[in-house]
């Protein structure tokens, strides 16, 4: 039997494969589409997310700066610029570009070339679950079949079956706005609005690209869609933005059109037994901060590591701990998109506001609240990255992560541990001083558990060791530490 079924190959799904794949679970995947599809939707891999992807080998982040150095990159607020997102000069640069199709790409690489097996051509038409597994019925290319596995993750997006089809509920908020989004030739794009556009009459946004397609989105905000799913057409697309702009924005050759809107859908619990939801088949939301993919991917880093644990052994209540710690993110982003929207309303009437945020955005601590929040480093817990001596060689703290497995680094001045089956212990010499001595780190960067210089605390590790990872320490004494509660 199939260990772990993933009904959705987007790059949510694919993200979850290869995590399971590298930790040798039987992992299968279902996806309707032939091919990646190359979507003019995310582009923006924020902080965490990139600190993240970091600790698998996707992005490389340079550890050789002094511990407290930061870098910045800008962003916008609600359309108003003048955000700045910084991190730890120690995870690279907080935000890095890459399409959302591309990082599925490399998800799908990495997957197949791990073991995963994955079914391009398939769809999951209904699920269910008992004591033995979860269960679907797919349709193939051969016609319909059913496949069991002891775990099914629903990671087929906004419009995928598995949610209802397992019984989620979720809490929902009906669209407000009319959104339209294209990937058009703009005929005059030096001319043609650059960037986050606001007039009376809504927005435009546009990356004008003189070489080829050009994404062109606009947020109308007299009401919603008359009828979401109609099939959008470049005269609508086009009649809207020159409406919005208040002048012709002359475009052509459409390669892609759809509607959007600031529906927002939040399940309310991420696992119902053998089922558990990731990305946007868990949350959606209005797409401002380009929030929604990172959400995914971080469900992703969040649940692969745990799936791996509960079926080699740790305690199933290890799963609850996956809604526990999601959750609340998704709902902090359904909340912070929805402050963004009524701030971005074309009402001269939010023009007062609007100058009130830009003039709070100059202060530094209100960029940096609301640049943790969108990058997702007010996530606690997580620990910074840092090169280290291994061996005589240079590494970092987040090269130790890539293997995916639970990572115990002794310090020289760390006190000597237990035996801790399946945790990899490695002795290391800092290159700048740290506040800590020994760490338990997660495989997904988090803390489990940590001890300064001088402290032995075996009772503290061992049972850190035991409630992440499942691990049985082989002996213990315990005397004062630092054990990081779910967050
Ligand atoms: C205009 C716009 C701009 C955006 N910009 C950003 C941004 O800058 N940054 C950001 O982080 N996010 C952004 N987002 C959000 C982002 O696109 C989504 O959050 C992301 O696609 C979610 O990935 P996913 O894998 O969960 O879902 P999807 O990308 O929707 O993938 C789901 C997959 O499941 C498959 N599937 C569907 N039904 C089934 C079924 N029955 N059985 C099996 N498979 C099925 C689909 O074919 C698809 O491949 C934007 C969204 C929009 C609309």
């Amino acid at each position: 039997m199939t260990e772990v079924l993933i009904a959705g190959g987007g790059p949510v799904g694919m993200v979850l494969a290869a995590e399971l794949a590298l930790l040798g679970v039987g992992t299968t995947v279902l996806e309707p589409n032939l091919s990646t599809v190359d979507v003019p939707k995310a582009g923006t891999l924020h902080a965490r997310t990139v600190q993240s992807l970091a600790r698998r080998g996707y992005l490389r982040a340079d550890a050789g700066h002094p511990p407290g150095a930061r870098v910045t990159s800008r962003f916008h607020f609600a359309g108003l610029s003048g955000l700045d997102i910084s991190g730890p000069a120690t995870e690279g640069t907080p935000i890095v570009g890459l399409s959302q199709a591309d990082l599925e790409r490399h998800a799908e690489a990495r997957a197949r070339r791990l073991g995963a097996t994955i079914h391009r051509g398939h769809r999951l038409t209904a699920a269910g679950q008992d004591a033995d597994g979860a269960h679907a019925t797919v349709l193939g290319p051969g016609g319909e079949y059913r496949i069991s596995a002891r775990y099914l993750v629903g990671a087929d997006g906004a419009r995928g079956v598995t949610r209802e089809a397992a019984g989620f509920t979720a809490e929902t908020q009906g669209p407000t706005i009319a959104a339209l989004l294209g990937a058009v030739r703009l005929l005059d794009p030096a001319h043609a609005p650059a960037g986050w556009h606001r007039t009376e009459r809504g927005w435009f946004v546009g990356n004008p690209n003189p070489y080829g397609h050009s994404r062109v989105i606009t947020f109308d905000f007299t009401g919603p869609h008359p009828d979401r799913r109609a099939p959008l057409t470049l005269d609508e697309l086009s009649a809207t933005a020159d409406r919005i702009v208040g002048r012709p924005v002359p475009m052509t050759d459409a390669v892609f059109l759809s509607r959007f809107s600031d529906y927002s859908r939040l399940v309310t619990e991420y696992r119902r037994g053998r089922v558990l939801l990731a990305g946007d088949a868990a949350h959606v939301h209005f797409p401002v901060g380009g929030q929604g993919l990172n959400l995914g991917v971080q469900d992703a880093v969040n649940l692969g590591w745990k799936l791996a644990a509960v079926l080699r052994g740790a305690d199933e209540s290890l799963l609850d701990t996956y809604h526990a710690e999601r959750h609340p993110v998704a709902a902090r982003v359904v909340h912070n998109t929805r402050a963004q929207l009524a701030l971005m309303n074309p009402d001269p009437a939010v023009d007062p506001l609007r100058d009130l945020v830009t003039e709070l955005l100059g202060l530094e601590p209100v960029r940096r609240h609301l640049g943790d929040m969108i990058s997702d480093q007010e996530i606690d817990g997580f620990l910074p990255n840092a090169s280290l001596r291994v061996n005589g060689r240079t590494t970092t703290i987040a090269e130790l992560l890539w293997p995916g497995r639970p990572l115990l680094v002794v310090l020289d001045d760390g006190a000597r541990p237990p035996d801790l089956p399946g945790v990899e212990v490695v002795h290391a010499t800092a290159t700048h001083p740290l506040p800590w001595a020994s760490a338990l780190i997660r495989p997904d960067g988090y803390l489990a558990w940590s001890a300064p210089s001088g402290v032995r605390d075996t009772e503290g590790l061992s049972a850190a060791a035991h409630r992440w990872f499942g691990t049985k320490a082989e002996s213990g004494t315990g005397l004062c530490g630092h054990d990081v509660r779910a967050r």
